[in-house]
């Protein structure tokens, strides 16, 4: 059977969510052998996720961390102020560890884990891509870090440096888009965790250090030649008419 890919996906509730939560469940339909694990950021399940994922056709768990107050972006900060989707990533590691430890039989340790944005856009190819993963693979991402991509650089087969346009030094200089852990090395390693403390732009570096060097970093989309997934932002719908019709009594209720 085919490793299962693994797909933590952090997810708050804003006027898009509906949205981008259908495009993503539909790009998933695409991919076999895939779990969803959805991560609300909210103190429970929402009707409205809830409601998604048992329609959605897809194999799921369905999980909720609020975020902490002092560590949430408010309203008008700018967006690099605070790491987003921490707690989130987190709690989905730490449901597959406990999971997977109750999984009886020799194939709980197949897979392969994916942090998935739900605002991003995905090549379905990246997860075939993806599914080979023996400790950490990497691959370029498209429209971040105010360039048209970032990637690993291959020399030799071998990551020998990333092509970023900020602090390169960075010990793993990557989007979350751009790489997957195998299943074993995630539960090989109880204590690899996201630190929302990290310092911005370390996020993803304080997961990866403990578990991998560059050295071991498995290339692929073609030697990271190719773009398969991109790290779209959604635009924040404008509520003006919505808002001047709530005035009078006259807004749409949902
Ligand atoms: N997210 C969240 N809570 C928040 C803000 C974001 O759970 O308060 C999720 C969001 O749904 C997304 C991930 O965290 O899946 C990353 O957030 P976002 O896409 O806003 O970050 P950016 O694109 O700016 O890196
Ligand atoms: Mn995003």
């Amino acid at each position: 059977a085919k490793p299962t890919v693994f797909v933590i996906t952090p997810t708050y509730a804003r006027l898009v969510q509906k949205a981008e939560l259908t495009r993503l469940s539909q790009t998933f339909l695409h991919v076999p052998q895939l779990h969803w694990i959805v991560v609300e950021d909210s103190p429970h399940k929402t009707p409205l996720v809830t409601d998604l994922l048992v329609k959605s056709g897809l194999t799921y768990t369905h999980l909720y961390m609020l975020t902490a107050k002092d560590r949430k972006l408010q309203e008008g900060d700018p967006s690099w102020l605070k790491p987003r989707g921490v707690e989130q990533r987190n709690e989905g590691l730490r449901w597959l560890r406990e999971d997977r430890r109750a999984q009886p039989g020799g194939d709980n340790q197949q897979g392969v884990v994916y942090f998935a944005d739900d605002d991003n856009t995905y090549s379905l190819q990246i997860f075939e891509e993806m599914r080979s993963t023996q400790r950490v693979s990497v691959w370029p991402v498209g429209l971040v870090g105010g360039m048209k991509y970032e990637r690993p650089v291959v020399e030799g087969g071998k990551v020998v440096r990333f092509h970023t346009g900020w602090r390169p030094s960075r010990p793993f200089p990557m989007d979350m888009a751009g790489f997957a852990v195998s299943l074993k090395l995630v539960l090989a390693n109880p204590e690899a965790c996201f630190d929302g403390e990290a310092p911005m732009g370390f996020l993803e570096s304080s997961f990866l250090q403990g578990l991998v060097t560059m050295d071991e970093l498995e290339p692929k989309a073609d030697n990271c030649s190719k773009v398969l997934v991109w790290h779209t932002r959604t635009e924040k719908p404008k509520m003006k008419r919505e808002e001047a019709l709530q005035a009078q009594g006259l807004g749409s209720d949902r």
